[in-house]
């Protein structure tokens, strides 16, 4: 091969590889999306390679055109732009600088990266411009949902703990008050089981618009979940208290909220306010503290306003130990019976006695069934209470039975919630066959709420368990709504005239009337009664002089152990 053709086909080796190479870069920067300029110091040409004609309508060869940039970019942009693409000055290896511009609708993000001569002047520029408006729209949603809430475009829980927080801090510092108002719906679900969800929606939507016009410098509002909002207020000035925003509220209120298919809908909220420092000192705290306020309120009625105070919290406080208590408590042994002797007045025999139940927590600490009943109604541990109540009540008796001969009435209080059960009737006659107690030696105690709900399912299960021989006995009256009409419908053998009757009815003369009227009544109605509570030899023989037949009380006899229980049937058998 002679000379020149040597230099031919190097020449398109060379240019071979060069359109290869050229191809390799528009193919990278295709698939990034971006678009490259080079500015080679050596040479006045710029050469843009990539997507350039995508974004800019104009050509870049010089220097000069690279000025259109700071044109076409918003105006906030321009200077930081400039910057960047006028990063030449003098450095040992490399600089670089970078930065977010907006171009109308559409984000870029610039680069720029100069590599210098070991003088120290520039070789060569690169400038990178990136299209970054689907990242900058992903994160500024992502930013969205982190501070609000989608459904009212409220503050989320998060974001409000956080500004609350700030409130503290600045409360701390002037020695102010910040409020934390918890408002909740009262009903909802009947808005959203009776008109639909999209009613339900839309009112919690509508609800939450008008808290958020309620906002202000000091005042900020969140919805916490489905129908529950809370308000935060820093009162600086001591001029905007909670009591204004509560009658705002009430007033708004009062008319009606227009839903979707002409529904139209008035409702009431349930408001519990926790105040900083009184209630708590951090933001969650405080709005924790608001919760249980709330909860207080929701169970005293529909429309409450409540204020944190320390017995709310204490009750709260102790509430939560105690579930936790009975938790432990129902896989050991903590429970134990008691039994309370109840004597005829006329001649002061033992009629019966009543099973009343203790228990000790695994420190061995009593813990009265005043505190931990209603707090195992609400949890639904009554049940398996209740139960085993029963059932050790009429073994218990089943044994006395046998041992003592003995041949009185097993009184045991039984709660609405374990009476409804489906299987109470058939397992308390498992209960009494197990242990062969005759039914008549039962009775049922059962406090007027039992009849609150459903009287007349509550009187049916009643009159079968009488029919069986059961005796049914309505404890504590005078205490609930004590309609002396539905005393007559009912199936009962014995009226328990509560003991606040019996610590006044000799001071009193008007529980005297009462109490003797009941006593009557319950004698015309051919019950039995029994006075509870009965402490004193004077109540006592005023009792049996205006004809109560039953007394139980501290005068007679306290709640028994089984051993001491035992000593009082041993004595009555030796009579
Ligand atoms: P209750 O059924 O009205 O029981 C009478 C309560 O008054 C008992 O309190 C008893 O110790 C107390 N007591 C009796 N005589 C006197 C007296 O002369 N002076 C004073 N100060 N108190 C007297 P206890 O045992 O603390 O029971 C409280 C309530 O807890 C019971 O009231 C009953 O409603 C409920 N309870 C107790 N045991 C059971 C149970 O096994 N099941 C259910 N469901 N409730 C129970
Ligand atoms: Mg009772
Ligand atoms: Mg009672």
């Amino acid at each position: 091969m002679n000379e020149t053709g040597y230099q031919m086909d190097l020449l398109k080796a060379m240019n071979q590889n060069l359109s290869a190479r050229d191809r390799m870069y528009r193919l990278i920067c295709e698939m990034t999306g971006g678009t490259f300029l080079y500015l080679d110091a050596s040479k006045s040409e710029i050469i843009t390679i990539g997507n350039w004609s995508e974004y800019f309508d104009f050509d870049v060869r010089t220097k000069r055109d690279l000025e259109r940039l700071y044109e076409v970019v918003d105006e906030p942009y321009a200077f930081p732009l400039r910057e960047l693409i006028c990063l030449e000055k003098s450095g040992k290896e490399s600089a670089s600088l970078e930065c977010l511009c907006r171009k109308r609708k559409t984000w870029f993000k610039f680069q720029t990266r100069v590599v210098y001569d070991a003088k120290g002047n520039m070789e060569c520029k690169v400038i990178s411009i990136l299209d970054v408006t689907k990242h900058k729209l992903q994160s500024e949603e992502l930013n969205y949902y982190s501070f609000y809430d989608v459904s009212t475009g409220l503050y989320n829980r998060n974001y409000f703990i956080r500004l609350t927080g700030e409130f503290i801090q600045k409360a701390k510092t002037n020695h102010k008050v910040v409020s934390v108002m918890m408002i909740d719906i009262d009903d909802f679900h009947k808005v959203n089981d009776g008109l639909g969800m999209v009613c339900g929606d839309e009112l919690i939507q509508q609800l939450g618009a008008f808290l958020k016009e309620l906002q202000q410098e000091n005042l900020i509002a969140c919805h916490l979940n489905s129908d529950v909002y809370c308000l935060a207020v820093y009162d600086p000035k001591d001029d905007y208290t909670v009591d204004e925003i509560h009658r705002a509220i009430t007033e708004r209120l009062a008319h009606p909220f227009y839903l979707s298919m002409n529904q139209n809908v008035v409702i009431s909220v349930t408001i519990g306010v926790a105040q900083y420092p009184e209630a708590a000192q951090t933001a969650s705290d405080l709005v924790n503290c608001a919760e249980i306020v709330l909860l207080k309120g929701k169970t005293s009625g529909k429309d409450a306003f409540v204020y944190f105070d320390q017995p709310i919290l204490n009750e709260f406080r102790l509430g939560l130990e105690v579930e936790s208590k009975l938790k432990k408590a129902m896989h050991g042994k903590e429970f134990e019976l008691y039994f309370q002797p109840q004597f005829y007045s006329g001649n002061k025999k033992l009629r019966g006695m009543e099973a009343l139940i203790r228990f000790r927590d695994a420190d061995k600490a009593e813990l009265g069934p005043s505190t931990f009943i209603p707090i195992a109604e609400k949890n639904g541990a009554i049940i398996p209470i209740g139960n085993w109540v029963v059932e050790e009540a009429i073994r218990q008796y089943g044994e006395w039975q046998t041992r003592f001969d003995a041949r009185f009435i097993m009184s045991i209080n039984v709660s609405a919630r374990q009476f409804n059960q489906d299987d109470f009737v058939d397992r308390l006659f498992a209960c009494l066959q197990r242990y062969k107690v005759d039914p008549y030696f039962i009775e049922l105690e059962m406090t007027e709420s039992i009849l609150i709900e459903e009287f007349d399912l509550v009187r049916e299960k009643m009159r079968l368990l009488q029919s069986k021989g059961i005796r049914i006995s309505l404890d504590d009256f005078g205490t609930g709504f004590s309609s002396l009409s539905y005393l007559k419908k009912l199936p009962i053998n014995t009226l328990k005239i509560d003991k606040s009757f019996i610590d006044t009815v000799l001071t009193d003369s008007a529980t005297r009337i009462i109490t003797e009227s009941i006593v009557d009544m319950v004698k015309s109605l051919g019950f039995e009664s029994i006075a509870e509570g009965v402490e004193q030899e004077q109540q006592y023989k005023y009792l049996h002089a205006i004809g109560c037949d039953v007394v139980q009380g501290f005068l007679c006899g306290k709640p028994l152990s089984v051993a001491e229980a035992e000593t009082l049937l041993r004595s009555q058998t030796a009579r």
